[in-house]
């Protein structure tokens, strides 16, 4: 029967494919000789793993989604039963008495003789039962093998640079942006991970590379089997399971919609996003990686707004030198043929951990931590070769700098002065670069948003960063699925930070853009267009959407609605204009 289990879309679209189960250091079972003085204790210790496994699943029980379906439930039951039945408890135990041998290699005799069963079973129904054997007897030779049964901590993900995931739907506890990289080749159809939040990286990455992403769906491992047909709905973050020939034609059907849509908005490349009311607005895209240059210019946007460089830090021990991070900008440049590109200098901490110690301390509070701005003010020997790097790299192309995370203006001061030496080197060296490059700045401290005017006298642009504006303004970790509910966009405290930085951007007279998720969220455009926002950017895959709804506003009537929005203290008035400014 089909059921579903659900999670938190973050990369829409549909996927149709079979699972990929990346199990975490899966317990390796090895048979050994029980003396017969302890055989009775060594039965005791397979009970007491049964009576575990048992427990993990009531609380899975109680723990599922209020929304998940009865079939889910009914799913974690039959393993119940299972558990229950005299077939994995008395058989077993006989075993161990029998051939004198441990647990869990009893449990693989009894497995591979309930397998072999199933395998001869005509019934297609009952055959699939075996999956749920193995699931169960998996989950007792974890605890019997292992201390931390459920999630071990240190993974192998190893296997995602091999081939083996083209055309799988990846299910994983968690990936980091790392793995996610590493996925990018494998033409991996879509994932799912159990844990983490629609704004971690993650979750971006997923975007950038535009396959179908569910996150935060819990315990999603316990349900699937390895190579289980699936589908996975990215919009509404629905995993599908059982599938039939109805919900396979139904999906195949959205899959046909989703195209159609798709070459009605590329009919918008090239048309100039230019709202009802004449408002020109500019739509800049964020990328990843250098070959995502290319999609950029596919949709034809106007530069790149954001280009994250952490995926040079990624998945290596050492730091990127100067060549490197200039091959990689210069390959951008070369793509983009003259665009604008906004190079971020490196991000790293917090939820984009690196290999080689230079990911900071991961237990304490990391997003509060050794981060961005501060890990490289901290390290100028990772921190200078890219200053010299971005500004080689303008002597080819339109180029900008942008410093991450800063929360106070001493930081700017120090960024800029470490500038002035990189580029008296620079010229020392007799190597070219644009003597104007601008420096700008993300504001995505609620400090930095406050204190807007002060950043905005001395850099040369702003940058909002609602993904961790948002974080720090309501204090919810935005990698967080737990909390995930808290993390509002809407909140009157961030629209009220993002209008003052856009206000403290045109009284300084220089550009301010917002490069947060946000900024790709259809459900979001009318109303920053309202609070003044002329520069956008975004996952590419996202901007001719947003390039519709752009050209379909008109500004000036969504700012008188947004100026009531932001005085009302009435929350049902509060959310009667969101409304109005939505439909606008
Ligand atoms: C942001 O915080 O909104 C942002 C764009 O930066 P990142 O998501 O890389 O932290
Ligand atoms: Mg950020």
């Amino acid at each position: 029967m089909p059921f579903s289990l659900h999670g938190i879309g973050v990369s829409r679209g549909y996927a149709i494919g079979r699972t990929y189960l990346l199990q975490r250091n899966q317990p390796e079972i090895t048979e050994y000789t029980i003396p017969d003085a302890i055989i009775e204790d060594e039965v005791q210790r397979f009970l007491n793993g049964l009576e575990l496994a048992r427990r993990q699943l009531l609380e899975i029980r109680e723990r599922a989604p209020r929304t998940a379906s009865n079939d889910i439930t009914a799913f974690i039951d039959t393993h119940l039963l299972m558990l229950g039945d005299a077939s994995l408890t008395d058989a077993p135990a006989n075993l161990i008495r029998s051939l004198k041998c441990n647990a869990e290699w009893a449990l693989k005799v009894q497995r591979d003789m309930l397998v072999q069963v199933f395998d001869e079973m005509d019934d297609p129904y009952l055959r699939t039962r075996k999956d749920d054997v193995e699931h169960v007897v998996r989950r007792v030779q974890r605890i019997l093998v292992t201390d931390d049964p459920a999630y071990p901590s240190d993974a192998d993900y190893s296997e995602l640079a091999g081939s083996r995931l083209e055309g799988r739907i990846v299910v994983a506890d968690d990936l980091t942006p790392a793995d996610t990289i590493l996925m990018q080749h494998q033409g991996v159809l879509a994932f799912v991970t159990e844990y983490g939040g629609p704004l971690s990286h993650t979750a971006i990455l997923a975007r950038s590379l535009g396959i179908p992403a569910v996150v935060g769906a819990r315990n999603a491992r316990s349900y699937l089997g390895n190579n289980e047909p699936v589908i996975v709905d990215g919009r509404q973050g629905v995993i599908l399971v059982s599938l039939d020939e109805r919900i396979l034609r139904y999906y195949r059907h959205k899959q046909q919609e989703e195209r159609r849509q798709q070459r009605e908005l590329n009919k918008l490349k090239g048309k100039p996003a230019v709202t009802r009311d004449g408002v020109s607005i500019r739509l800049q895209a964020n990328i990843e990686l250098p070959e995502d240059a290319v999609t950029v210019r596919e949709v034809a946007a106007d530069g790149v707004g954001l280009y994250r460089t952490e995926f040079l830090f990624m998945n290596r021990a050492d730091a990127p030198d100067e060549e490197e991070h200039l091959a990689s900008y210069l390959h951008v440049i070369k793509v983009l043929e003259g665009s604008p590109i906004t190079i971020r200098t490196a991000d790293l901490g917090a939820d984009k951990q690196v290999d080689g110690g230079r990911g900071g301390p991961v237990g304490t509070n990391p997003a509060l931590g050794l981060r961005a701005v501060r890990m490289c003010l901290k390290d100028l020997s990772m921190f200078r070769p890219q200053l010299r790097a971005i500004l080689r790299a303008s002597a080819y192309g339109p180029v900008r700098m942008m410093i991450p995370m800063l929360s106070a203006v001493h930081e700017v001061f120090q960024v800029l002065r470490l500038v002035a030496e990189t580029r008296q080197e620079l010229r020392e060296r007799g190597l070219a670069f644009d003597e104007k490059l601008p420096v700008g700045g993300m504001i995505e401290v609620p400090a930095a948003a406050v204190c807007a005017a002060q950043f905005a006298r001395y850099l040369d642009f702003l940058s909002i960063g609602t993904n961790d504006l948002i974080q720090y303004t309501l204090a919810i970790d935005r990698v967080d699925d737990e909390i995930n509910y808290l993390y509002d966009p809407l909140h009157p405290a961030v629209l009220m930070l993002i209008r003052n930085t856009i206000r403290a951007g045109q009284k300084a007279g220089i550009p301010v853009s917002l490069c947060g998720e946000m900024a790709g969220d259809p459900r979001y455009t009318r109303l920053l267009l309202g609070l003044g926002l002329t520069q956008f950017s975004m996952h590419p895959a996202g901007l001719l959407e947003i390039k519709r709804v752009v050209q379909d506003s008109h500004v000036g009537e969504l700012a008188a609605v947004v100026r009531r929005l932001l005085h009302t203290t009435d929350a049902e008035k509060y959310a009667e204009l969101l409304k109005t400014i939505a439909q606008n």
